[in-house]
Protein backbone atom coordinates (compact mmCIF):
# COMPACT_ATOMS: atom_id res chain seq x y z
CA UNK A 1 0.00 0.00 0.00
CA UNK A 2 0.83 3.94 -1.03
CA UNK A 3 1.69 6.10 1.53
CA UNK A 4 2.07 9.85 1.45
CA UNK A 5 5.72 11.20 0.93
CA UNK A 6 6.85 11.82 4.22
CA UNK A 7 8.22 15.38 4.67
CA UNK A 8 6.92 16.81 2.08
CA UNK A 9 4.88 20.00 2.52
CA UNK A 10 2.91 21.52 -0.58
CA UNK A 11 1.85 24.43 -1.11
CA UNK A 12 -1.00 25.99 -3.55
CA UNK A 13 -3.57 28.93 -4.74
CA UNK A 14 -6.34 27.17 -4.54
CA UNK A 15 -8.87 29.46 -5.88
CA UNK A 16 -9.29 29.59 -9.80
CA UNK A 17 -6.64 31.53 -11.52
CA UNK A 18 -7.99 35.57 -12.13
CA UNK A 19 -9.37 38.08 -9.99
CA UNK A 20 -12.06 37.59 -7.31
CA UNK A 21 -13.07 38.81 -3.72
CA UNK A 22 -10.69 36.52 -2.09
CA UNK A 23 -7.69 34.36 -3.46
CA UNK A 24 -6.84 31.09 -1.00
CA UNK A 25 -3.28 29.86 -0.57
CA UNK A 26 -3.45 26.42 0.71
CA UNK A 27 -0.52 24.59 2.76
CA UNK A 28 -0.48 21.09 3.68
CA UNK A 29 2.61 19.00 5.65
CA UNK A 30 5.21 19.27 8.62
CA UNK A 31 6.04 22.41 7.46
CA UNK A 32 2.83 23.77 7.54
CA UNK A 33 3.54 25.57 11.21
CA UNK A 34 6.55 26.64 10.22
CA UNK A 35 5.08 28.26 7.23
CA UNK A 36 2.31 29.65 9.44
CA UNK A 37 4.84 31.53 11.81
CA UNK A 38 6.63 32.99 8.53
CA UNK A 39 3.95 34.57 6.99
CA UNK A 40 1.57 35.35 10.35
CA UNK A 41 4.60 35.76 13.08
CA UNK A 42 2.94 33.18 15.33
CA UNK A 43 0.75 30.09 14.80
CA UNK A 44 -2.73 31.13 14.83
CA UNK A 45 -5.55 29.41 17.14
CA UNK A 46 -6.60 25.98 15.49
CA UNK A 47 -9.94 25.85 13.62
CA UNK A 48 -10.92 29.93 13.96
CA UNK A 49 -10.90 32.26 11.36
CA UNK A 50 -8.02 34.90 12.48
CA UNK A 51 -7.26 38.08 10.70
CA UNK A 52 -3.79 38.87 10.08
CA UNK A 53 -1.08 40.70 8.01
CA UNK A 54 0.31 38.34 5.94
CA UNK A 55 4.05 39.39 5.70
CA UNK A 56 7.37 39.02 2.91
CA UNK A 57 10.65 37.99 4.61
CA UNK A 58 11.92 41.93 5.14
CA UNK A 59 8.13 42.18 7.08
CA UNK A 60 6.31 43.87 4.71
CA UNK A 61 3.24 43.31 4.69
CA UNK A 62 1.80 41.45 1.07
CA UNK A 63 -2.02 41.30 2.17
CA UNK A 64 -4.42 40.98 4.85
CA UNK A 65 -6.45 38.44 5.45
CA UNK A 66 -8.31 35.40 7.08
CA UNK A 67 -5.59 32.77 7.71
CA UNK A 68 -7.08 28.93 8.61
CA UNK A 69 -4.43 26.79 10.98
CA UNK A 70 -5.61 23.06 10.98
CA UNK A 71 -3.27 20.77 13.15
CA UNK A 72 -3.32 17.53 12.09
CA UNK A 73 -4.96 14.89 11.90
CA UNK A 74 -8.61 16.94 12.09
CA UNK A 75 -7.56 18.49 8.55
CA UNK A 76 -8.75 17.97 4.89
CA UNK A 77 -5.45 16.22 3.83
CA UNK A 78 -5.02 14.46 7.34
CA UNK A 79 -1.49 16.66 7.80
CA UNK A 80 -0.76 20.27 9.26
CA UNK A 81 -2.79 22.37 6.83
CA UNK A 82 -2.81 25.87 6.92
CA UNK A 83 -5.13 28.15 4.67
CA UNK A 84 -4.56 32.58 4.09
CA UNK A 85 -7.55 33.41 2.77
CA UNK A 86 -6.11 36.93 1.25
CA UNK A 87 -7.63 39.41 -1.39
CA UNK A 88 -8.36 37.96 -5.06
CA UNK A 89 -5.32 39.17 -7.17
CA UNK A 90 -3.17 37.15 -9.20
CA UNK A 91 0.24 39.28 -7.86
CA UNK A 92 -0.95 39.04 -4.50
CA UNK A 93 -1.74 35.56 -4.90
CA UNK A 94 1.77 34.65 -6.42
CA UNK A 95 3.83 36.52 -3.64
CA UNK A 96 2.00 35.00 -0.97
CA UNK A 97 3.05 31.38 -2.58
CA UNK A 98 6.42 32.63 -3.30
CA UNK A 99 6.37 33.38 0.99
CA UNK A 100 4.83 29.81 1.36
CA UNK A 101 7.74 28.07 -0.98
CA UNK A 102 10.32 29.96 0.34
CA UNK A 103 9.77 29.25 3.95
CA UNK A 104 9.28 25.07 3.04
CA UNK A 105 6.54 24.48 0.94
CA UNK A 106 7.29 23.22 -3.11
CA UNK A 107 4.57 23.65 -5.21
CA UNK A 108 1.41 21.13 -5.15
CA UNK A 109 0.97 18.67 -8.40
CA UNK A 110 -2.53 18.43 -9.34
CA UNK A 111 -5.29 17.00 -7.28
CA UNK A 112 -2.49 16.31 -4.35
CA UNK A 113 -4.23 17.57 -1.17
CA UNK A 114 -7.35 14.94 -2.07
CA UNK A 115 -4.56 12.57 -2.89
CA UNK A 116 -3.05 13.03 0.24
CA UNK A 117 -6.43 13.28 2.33
CA UNK A 118 -7.06 9.49 0.55
CA UNK A 119 -3.12 7.90 1.37
CA UNK A 120 -4.55 9.25 4.94
CA UNK A 121 -7.24 7.39 4.91
CA UNK A 122 -9.63 10.82 5.32
CA UNK A 123 -11.76 10.13 2.34
CA UNK A 124 -11.79 6.81 0.69
CA UNK A 125 -11.25 6.30 -3.42
CA UNK A 126 -14.78 6.74 -4.77
CA UNK A 127 -15.05 10.13 -2.18
CA UNK A 128 -12.16 11.71 -3.61
CA UNK A 129 -13.25 11.34 -6.89
CA UNK A 130 -16.55 13.22 -6.13
CA UNK A 131 -14.67 15.67 -5.17
CA UNK A 132 -13.04 16.71 -8.58
CA UNK A 133 -16.72 15.52 -10.03
CA UNK A 134 -18.24 18.16 -7.32
CA UNK A 135 -16.34 20.73 -8.70
CA UNK A 136 -16.98 19.94 -12.61
CA UNK A 137 -20.59 19.01 -12.38
CA UNK A 138 -21.94 20.49 -15.05
CA UNK A 139 -25.90 20.23 -13.67
CA UNK A 140 -27.99 20.48 -10.18
CA UNK A 141 -28.58 16.73 -10.63
CA UNK A 142 -25.04 15.77 -11.07
CA UNK A 143 -23.84 17.93 -7.81
CA UNK A 144 -26.31 16.47 -5.64
CA UNK A 145 -25.09 13.19 -7.18
CA UNK A 146 -21.90 13.58 -6.68
CA UNK A 147 -22.39 15.01 -3.33
CA UNK A 148 -24.21 12.11 -2.36
CA UNK A 149 -20.92 10.01 -3.02
CA UNK A 150 -18.37 12.59 -1.42
CA UNK A 151 -20.70 12.31 1.53
CA UNK A 152 -19.97 8.32 1.73
CA UNK A 153 -23.26 6.93 0.21
CA UNK A 154 -22.25 5.18 -2.67
CA UNK A 155 -19.15 3.92 -0.84
CA UNK A 156 -21.05 2.52 2.06
CA UNK A 157 -23.46 0.56 -0.33
CA UNK A 158 -20.86 -0.84 -2.02
CA UNK A 159 -18.97 -1.85 1.57
CA UNK A 160 -21.68 -3.02 2.40
CA UNK A 161 -22.52 -5.09 -0.34
CA UNK A 162 -18.91 -6.53 0.07
CA UNK A 163 -19.31 -7.13 3.58
CA UNK A 164 -22.58 -9.97 2.77
CA UNK A 165 -20.35 -10.92 0.27
CA UNK A 166 -17.30 -11.81 2.84
CA UNK A 167 -19.61 -13.17 5.70
CA UNK A 168 -21.23 -15.64 2.77
CA UNK A 169 -17.74 -16.47 1.69
CA UNK A 170 -17.00 -17.13 5.05
CA UNK A 171 -19.66 -19.76 5.79
CA UNK A 172 -19.09 -21.16 2.25
CA UNK A 173 -15.74 -21.88 3.34
CA UNK A 174 -16.14 -23.52 6.53
CA UNK A 175 -18.49 -25.82 5.23
CA UNK A 176 -15.27 -27.04 2.95
CA UNK A 177 -13.66 -28.73 5.76
CA UNK A 178 -17.33 -30.73 6.42
CA UNK A 179 -16.82 -31.38 2.75
CA UNK A 180 -17.00 -35.81 3.41
CA UNK A 181 -20.50 -35.48 5.71
CA UNK A 182 -23.47 -35.73 3.43
CA UNK A 183 -25.01 -32.56 2.53
CA UNK A 184 -27.04 -30.62 4.20
CA UNK A 185 -30.08 -29.67 1.87
CA UNK A 186 -31.74 -26.78 4.75
CA UNK A 187 -28.12 -25.12 4.32
CA UNK A 188 -27.58 -25.29 0.32
CA UNK A 189 -30.96 -23.83 0.19
CA UNK A 190 -30.02 -20.80 2.42
CA UNK A 191 -26.83 -20.42 0.70
CA UNK A 192 -28.57 -20.25 -3.09
CA UNK A 193 -31.15 -17.73 -1.15
CA UNK A 194 -28.47 -15.61 -0.25
CA UNK A 195 -26.48 -16.28 -3.36
CA UNK A 196 -29.81 -14.40 -4.98
CA UNK A 197 -30.32 -11.78 -2.62
CA UNK A 198 -26.57 -10.91 -3.25
CA UNK A 199 -27.17 -10.37 -6.61
CA UNK A 200 -30.61 -8.51 -6.17
CA UNK A 201 -28.81 -6.07 -4.17
CA UNK A 202 -25.84 -5.59 -6.46
CA UNK A 203 -28.44 -5.04 -9.43
CA UNK A 204 -30.25 -1.93 -7.80
CA UNK A 205 -26.37 -0.54 -7.16
CA UNK A 206 -25.89 -1.30 -10.43
CA UNK A 207 -28.76 0.79 -11.65
CA UNK A 208 -28.01 3.78 -9.45
CA UNK A 209 -24.67 4.18 -9.98
CA UNK A 210 -25.13 3.75 -13.99
CA UNK A 211 -27.74 6.45 -13.59
CA UNK A 212 -25.18 8.61 -12.16
CA UNK A 213 -22.71 7.60 -14.69
CA UNK A 214 -25.15 8.94 -17.27
CA UNK A 215 -25.69 12.42 -15.47
CA UNK A 216 -21.72 12.79 -15.19
CA UNK A 217 -20.81 11.59 -18.43
CA UNK A 218 -23.59 12.15 -20.62
CA UNK A 219 -25.18 10.78 -23.53
CA UNK A 220 -24.57 10.69 -26.96
CA UNK A 221 -27.24 10.83 -29.02
CA UNK A 222 -27.05 10.75 -32.82
CA UNK A 223 -29.49 13.11 -35.43
CA UNK A 224 -30.24 11.16 -38.53
CA UNK A 225 -32.77 11.45 -41.24
CA UNK A 226 -33.21 12.42 -44.62
CA UNK A 227 -31.88 15.66 -46.07
CA UNK A 228 -34.27 18.24 -45.38
CA UNK A 229 -36.42 16.49 -42.81
CA UNK A 230 -35.50 19.71 -40.25
CA UNK A 231 -32.41 17.76 -38.58
CA UNK A 232 -30.54 20.97 -38.00
CA UNK A 233 -33.49 22.79 -36.97
CA UNK A 234 -34.01 20.16 -34.30
CA UNK A 235 -30.71 20.53 -32.72
CA UNK A 236 -30.93 24.11 -32.96
CA UNK A 237 -34.54 24.12 -31.16
CA UNK A 238 -32.93 21.57 -28.64
CA UNK A 239 -29.93 24.07 -28.32
CA UNK A 240 -31.85 26.94 -27.89
CA UNK A 241 -29.31 29.15 -30.88
CA UNK A 242 -28.10 28.97 -33.77
CA UNK A 243 -25.48 26.15 -34.26
CA UNK A 244 -25.74 23.77 -37.39
CA UNK A 245 -26.29 25.58 -40.95
CA UNK A 246 -29.77 25.34 -41.38
CA UNK A 247 -30.96 25.92 -45.34
CA UNK A 248 -33.16 24.99 -47.98
CA UNK A 249 -31.16 22.89 -49.57
CA UNK A 250 -30.62 19.59 -49.80
CA UNK A 251 -27.35 17.94 -48.07
CA UNK A 252 -26.15 21.23 -46.77
CA UNK A 253 -25.01 19.35 -43.36
CA UNK A 254 -21.95 17.21 -44.91
CA UNK A 255 -19.97 16.82 -41.51
CA UNK A 256 -20.83 15.96 -38.27
CA UNK A 257 -21.27 18.63 -36.19
CA UNK A 258 -21.06 18.00 -32.42
CA UNK A 259 -22.97 20.34 -29.97
CA UNK A 260 -23.07 20.04 -25.91
CA UNK A 261 -26.48 20.84 -24.65
CA UNK A 262 -28.11 20.60 -21.28
CA UNK A 263 -31.85 18.58 -21.49
CA UNK A 264 -33.61 18.73 -18.21
CA UNK A 265 -30.22 18.06 -16.60
CA UNK A 266 -28.37 15.67 -18.55
CA UNK A 267 -25.77 16.39 -19.77
CA UNK A 268 -26.27 15.18 -24.12
CA UNK A 269 -23.32 15.20 -27.02
CA UNK A 270 -25.84 15.99 -29.96
CA UNK A 271 -24.44 14.85 -33.68
CA UNK A 272 -26.33 16.48 -36.53
CA UNK A 273 -25.33 13.98 -39.29
CA UNK A 274 -25.37 14.61 -43.34
CA UNK A 275 -28.70 12.79 -44.90
CA UNK A 276 -29.29 9.34 -45.40
CA UNK A 277 -29.02 9.03 -48.30
CA UNK A 278 -26.73 7.36 -51.33
CA UNK A 279 -24.38 10.57 -52.77
CA UNK A 280 -23.06 10.87 -55.48
CA UNK A 281 -20.60 13.49 -54.80
CA UNK A 282 -17.83 12.24 -53.29
CA UNK A 283 -17.89 14.65 -49.63
CA UNK A 284 -21.41 13.77 -49.64
CA UNK A 285 -20.40 10.47 -49.32
CA UNK A 286 -17.95 10.74 -47.16
CA UNK A 287 -21.01 13.03 -44.68
CA UNK A 288 -23.23 9.95 -45.36
CA UNK A 289 -20.60 7.29 -44.11
CA UNK A 290 -20.01 9.62 -41.41
CA UNK A 291 -23.31 9.72 -40.61
CA UNK A 292 -23.73 5.78 -40.26
CA UNK A 293 -20.67 5.55 -37.93
CA UNK A 294 -22.16 8.04 -35.98
CA UNK A 295 -25.50 6.28 -35.71
CA UNK A 296 -23.48 3.25 -34.74
CA UNK A 297 -21.58 4.78 -31.64
CA UNK A 298 -24.34 6.77 -30.29
CA UNK A 299 -26.19 5.93 -26.71
CA UNK A 300 -29.71 7.06 -28.65
CA UNK A 301 -30.84 8.24 -31.89
CA UNK A 302 -33.00 10.72 -33.07
CA UNK A 303 -34.36 9.37 -36.66
CA UNK A 304 -35.85 12.86 -38.01
CA UNK A 305 -38.86 11.88 -40.61
CA UNK A 306 -41.48 14.27 -42.26
CA UNK A 307 -44.47 13.62 -40.53
CA UNK A 308 -47.45 12.21 -42.56
CA UNK A 309 -44.65 10.77 -45.08
CA UNK A 310 -44.37 6.99 -46.00
CA UNK A 311 -41.23 5.62 -44.28
CA UNK A 312 -38.41 5.30 -47.17
CA UNK A 313 -36.17 2.19 -47.23
CA UNK A 314 -32.91 4.32 -45.80
CA UNK A 315 -35.15 5.08 -42.99
CA UNK A 316 -36.19 1.71 -42.20
CA UNK A 317 -32.55 0.16 -42.19
CA UNK A 318 -31.95 3.21 -39.96
CA UNK A 319 -34.26 2.08 -37.78
CA UNK A 320 -33.50 -1.21 -38.05
CA UNK A 321 -29.71 -0.25 -37.24
CA UNK A 322 -31.02 1.57 -34.04
CA UNK A 323 -33.26 -0.78 -32.57
CA UNK A 324 -33.34 -0.40 -28.78
CA UNK A 325 -32.20 3.11 -28.83
CA UNK A 326 -34.40 4.89 -31.19
CA UNK A 327 -36.97 7.59 -31.00
CA UNK A 328 -38.57 8.62 -33.97
CA UNK A 329 -39.16 12.34 -34.04
CA UNK A 330 -42.03 13.05 -36.61
CA UNK A 331 -41.09 17.26 -37.82
CA UNK A 332 -43.14 19.73 -39.14
CA UNK A 333 -46.60 19.44 -37.53
CA UNK A 334 -47.13 23.08 -37.94
CA UNK A 335 -47.60 21.59 -41.68
CA UNK A 336 -49.69 18.72 -40.93
CA UNK A 337 -51.36 20.00 -37.88
CA UNK A 338 -50.87 16.84 -35.81
CA UNK A 339 -51.01 17.35 -31.99
CA UNK A 340 -47.51 17.26 -29.95
CA UNK A 341 -46.07 14.83 -27.98
CA UNK A 342 -45.65 10.92 -27.91
CA UNK A 343 -46.98 9.65 -31.42
CA UNK A 344 -47.48 6.25 -33.24
CA UNK A 345 -44.89 5.30 -35.92
CA UNK A 346 -44.70 2.14 -38.03
CA UNK A 347 -41.05 2.39 -36.91
CA UNK A 348 -40.66 2.70 -32.96
CA UNK A 349 -41.56 4.92 -30.61
CA UNK A 350 -42.10 8.50 -31.89
CA UNK A 351 -42.69 11.79 -30.45
CA UNK A 352 -44.42 14.65 -33.03
CA UNK A 353 -42.64 17.89 -32.82
CA UNK A 354 -42.13 21.22 -34.93
CA UNK A 355 -38.49 22.02 -34.89
CA UNK A 356 -39.70 25.77 -35.81
CA UNK A 357 -42.19 26.04 -33.73
CA UNK A 358 -40.95 24.19 -30.76
CA UNK A 359 -44.10 22.19 -30.41
CA UNK A 360 -43.88 19.01 -28.36
CA UNK A 361 -40.09 19.63 -27.67
CA UNK A 362 -40.96 19.03 -24.23
CA UNK A 363 -41.84 16.37 -24.65
CA UNK A 364 -38.79 14.76 -26.60
CA UNK A 365 -36.75 16.16 -23.93
CA UNK A 366 -38.45 14.37 -21.19
CA UNK A 367 -38.11 11.45 -23.83
CA UNK A 368 -34.36 11.73 -23.52
CA UNK A 369 -34.51 12.53 -20.16
CA UNK A 370 -36.06 8.95 -19.26
CA UNK A 371 -33.44 7.49 -21.82
CA UNK A 372 -30.75 8.58 -19.56
CA UNK A 373 -32.10 6.91 -16.83
CA UNK A 374 -33.49 10.07 -15.07
CA UNK A 375 -36.71 10.22 -12.87
CA UNK A 376 -36.57 6.39 -12.38
CA UNK A 377 -36.58 5.87 -8.55
CA UNK A 378 -36.79 8.14 -5.29
CA UNK A 379 -33.39 6.62 -3.77
CA UNK A 380 -31.47 8.85 -5.35
CA UNK A 381 -28.45 8.32 -8.12
CA UNK A 382 -24.36 8.27 -7.17
CA UNK A 383 -22.42 9.94 -9.41
CA UNK A 384 -20.59 7.08 -10.79
CA UNK A 385 -18.08 6.87 -13.15
CA UNK A 386 -17.31 4.27 -15.81
CA UNK A 387 -14.59 3.10 -13.55
CA UNK A 388 -16.71 2.10 -11.05
CA UNK A 389 -19.40 0.84 -13.68
CA UNK A 390 -16.80 -1.67 -14.70
CA UNK A 391 -15.56 -2.73 -11.66
CA UNK A 392 -19.13 -3.31 -10.41
CA UNK A 393 -20.01 -5.49 -13.49
CA UNK A 394 -17.05 -7.61 -12.97
CA UNK A 395 -18.13 -8.25 -9.07
CA UNK A 396 -21.56 -8.65 -10.88
CA UNK A 397 -20.19 -11.50 -13.51
CA UNK A 398 -18.39 -13.11 -10.60
CA UNK A 399 -21.64 -13.20 -8.32
CA UNK A 400 -23.26 -15.42 -11.49
CA UNK A 401 -20.56 -17.29 -12.06
CA UNK A 402 -20.94 -17.87 -8.74
CA UNK A 403 -24.38 -18.90 -8.44
CA UNK A 404 -23.38 -20.97 -11.29
CA UNK A 405 -21.10 -22.74 -9.10
CA UNK A 406 -23.23 -23.94 -6.43
CA UNK A 407 -25.46 -24.68 -8.45
CA UNK A 408 -23.35 -27.35 -9.61
CA UNK A 409 -22.16 -28.23 -6.16
CA UNK A 410 -18.84 -26.80 -6.58
CA UNK A 411 -18.34 -25.03 -3.17
CA UNK A 412 -14.61 -24.01 -3.43
CA UNK A 413 -15.57 -22.44 -6.48
CA UNK A 414 -18.19 -20.88 -5.08
CA UNK A 415 -15.58 -19.19 -2.68
CA UNK A 416 -13.29 -18.43 -4.80
CA UNK A 417 -15.91 -16.66 -7.61
CA UNK A 418 -16.86 -14.25 -4.07
CA UNK A 419 -13.37 -13.33 -3.68
CA UNK A 420 -13.18 -12.14 -6.68
CA UNK A 421 -16.34 -10.31 -6.21
CA UNK A 422 -15.19 -8.64 -2.96
CA UNK A 423 -11.97 -7.72 -4.82
CA UNK A 424 -13.73 -5.85 -7.84
CA UNK A 425 -15.88 -3.98 -5.43
CA UNK A 426 -12.87 -3.03 -3.50
CA UNK A 427 -11.30 -1.29 -6.30
CA UNK A 428 -14.21 1.35 -6.06
CA UNK A 429 -13.43 2.45 -2.81
CA UNK A 430 -9.26 2.02 -2.96
CA UNK A 431 -9.34 -0.79 -1.08
CA UNK A 432 -6.44 -3.23 -2.14
CA UNK A 433 -5.60 -0.65 -4.80
CA UNK A 434 -2.29 0.19 -4.41
CA UNK A 435 -0.89 0.80 -8.17
CA UNK A 436 0.37 3.75 -8.53
CA UNK A 437 -0.58 3.88 -11.98
CA UNK A 438 -4.52 4.36 -11.54
CA UNK A 439 -4.05 6.94 -8.49
CA UNK A 440 -2.05 8.95 -10.99
CA UNK A 441 -4.38 8.76 -13.57
CA UNK A 442 -7.70 9.66 -10.89
CA UNK A 443 -5.73 12.42 -9.86
CA UNK A 444 -4.01 13.74 -12.52
CA UNK A 445 -7.46 14.83 -13.82
CA UNK A 446 -7.81 17.54 -10.62
CA UNK A 447 -7.19 20.77 -11.25
CA UNK A 448 -4.06 22.17 -8.78
CA UNK A 449 -4.90 22.86 -5.43
CA UNK A 450 -7.42 20.67 -5.10
P1 LIG B 1 -31.74 18.88 -42.42
O1 LIG B 1 -31.21 18.77 -43.79
O2 LIG B 1 -32.45 17.63 -42.03
O3 LIG B 1 -30.72 19.28 -41.41
O4 LIG B 1 -32.87 20.00 -42.46
P2 LIG B 1 -32.79 21.53 -42.02
O5 LIG B 1 -32.83 21.65 -40.56
O6 LIG B 1 -31.65 22.17 -42.73
O7 LIG B 1 -34.18 22.05 -42.56
C1 LIG B 1 -34.56 21.92 -43.91
C2 LIG B 1 -35.71 22.84 -44.19
O8 LIG B 1 -36.88 22.45 -43.46
C3 LIG B 1 -35.45 24.29 -43.81
O9 LIG B 1 -35.99 25.15 -44.78
C4 LIG B 1 -36.17 24.44 -42.49
O10 LIG B 1 -36.56 25.77 -42.27
C5 LIG B 1 -37.37 23.53 -42.71
N1 LIG B 1 -37.92 23.05 -41.45
C6 LIG B 1 -37.23 22.45 -40.44
N2 LIG B 1 -38.06 22.13 -39.42
C7 LIG B 1 -39.30 22.55 -39.76
C8 LIG B 1 -40.58 22.51 -39.13
O11 LIG B 1 -40.77 22.04 -38.01
N3 LIG B 1 -41.63 23.04 -39.82
C9 LIG B 1 -41.48 23.57 -41.06
N4 LIG B 1 -42.57 24.05 -41.66
N5 LIG B 1 -40.30 23.62 -41.70
C10 LIG B 1 -39.21 23.14 -41.06
ZN1 LIG C 1 -28.77 19.60 -41.54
Amino acid sequence: PLSPPAGETIAAVATPPGRGGIGVVRVSGPAAGAVARGVLGRLPPPRTAWLAAFRDADGAVIDRGLALWFPAPRSYTGEDVLELHGHGGPVVLDLLLARCLALGARPARPGEFTLRAFLNGKLDLAQAEAVADLIDAASAEAARGALRSLEGAFSAEVRALAEALAALRAEVEAGLDFADEPLELAAEAETARRLAELEARWRRLRARAAEGAALREGLVVAIVGRPNVGKSSLLNALAGRETAIVTPIAGTTRDVLREQILVEGVPLTVLDTAGLRAADDPVEREGVRRARAALEGADHVLLVVEDGAAPAAAEAEAAEAAAGRLTVVCNKIDRTGRAPGPAEHPLGPAVAVSARTGAGLEALARRLAAVAGRGSGTEGVFLARRRHLEALDRAGAALAAAAHRHREGLADLVAEELAQAQRALGEITGEGVDTEALLGRIFARFCIGK
